[in-house]
């Protein structure tokens, strides 16, 4: 009996030990569930779920409406959604954005993608990242954005801009294609004003002995409304390391790139398909996504403050 009821009171303790540890972040479980929470019928159904979702980590998200749509489309209304993180700085040196669009794309059959790992995955990871951030504010204010209308054109980032300007926009960390793998991409191909972003990417990508990939050219997002308008950025993803450099030469190499004829890496066979499927997202991906955009947003912060803004 004794050896007995020692167990149960072992296993109560490790319950409880459990649980707290859950209540402090969390699980990768959970977080999987969150992406899939996206997989709906129709884009006002994912607003709806964004907003669900940063209410109950604390937020109180704006909802943006702007005249939008596309060539195909015609005029559509569109929201982005939008919540403050005020900084310790008094709002002085401007905001730093964090963005992801939380649109999917229409497939041609007319269903909706479930467009999880493009990009579910990264509207969660930010609004995890968002939560660590609030919980511990850096000096400067971050302005957390998941944007509507990226997938007919940037739009939802554009119009975004058009409405407040970038006077106030210190830096951008964007965040397009993170559901599976453990190598971080990013892009280097927003203009001069945005190498001390990539640099605080870097520098993060060195200090977390994260495997990353710099792509002097990479796929458009939302960064290039920003890189447009003159604001520093850069974009950011996730995949597997094999796909990332196989995407790196499909993009870089040249002439020769080595790869296959006709062969296309496994994020392009995913993305805009119905191959872009909840059954492909890792919740450690999620995990180390959200980690490691918290930890590129406190380095770009830190080199803000460094630089007297
Ligand atoms: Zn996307």
């Amino acid at each position: 009996m004794l050896f007995r009821s020692t167990a149960v009171a072992a296993t109560v303790a490790c319950f409880l030990a459990l649980a707290g540890a859950a209540s402090a972040q969390t699980t990768q479980a959970e977080l999987k569930d969150r992406v899939a929470a996206y997989v709906q019928p129709s884009n006002a159904e994912r607003t709806r779920v964004a907003v669900e979702q940063l209410t109950a980590v604390g937020f109180t998200p704006a909802i943006e409406t702007f005249e939008g749509g596309g060539r195909n489309s015609g005029p559509m209304e569109g929201r982005n959604v939008v919540v403050l993180i005020p900084g310790t700085g008094g709002g002085a040196g401007g905001e730093i954005l964090l963005t992801a669009h939380y649109d999917a794309v229409k497939l041609r059959d007319g269903t909706m993608s479930q467009g999880v790992v493009d990009n579910a995955g990264s509207v969660v990871a930010v609004i995890e990242a968002a939560r660590a951030l609030k919980a511990n504010p850096p000096a400067h204010d971050v302005r957390l954005i998941l944007f509507d209308q990226e997938e007919l054109g940037l739009i939802g980032a554009r119009k975004w801009i058009e409405a407040h300007g970038i006077t106030q926009v210190a830096g951008v960390l964007n965040s397009d294609v993170a559901a599976y793998g453990d190598t971080m991409m990013y892009g280097q191909n927003n203009g001069a004003q945005s190498a001390w972003v990539t640099r605080a990417v870097q520098e993060t990508c060195a200090a977390r002995a994260l495997q990353c990939v710099g792509y002097p050219t990479y796929p458009p997002s939302d960064d290039r409304a920003f890189s447009a308008a003159g604001a520093p950025v850069v974009s950011l993803g996730f995949q597997d390391q094999v796909g990332a450099h196989q995407m790196w030469l499909a993009f870089n190499g040249g002439e020769s790139t080595g790869l296959a004829e006709g062969f296309v890496p496994r994020v392009f066979r995913t993305i805009h398909s119905a191959e872009d499927k909840v059954e492909v997202v890792e919740g450690e991906t999620i995990r180390l996504t959200a980690d490691t955009y918290e930890a590129v947003v406190r380095a770009m912060d830190a080199k803000l403050t460094a630089d007297g803004k």
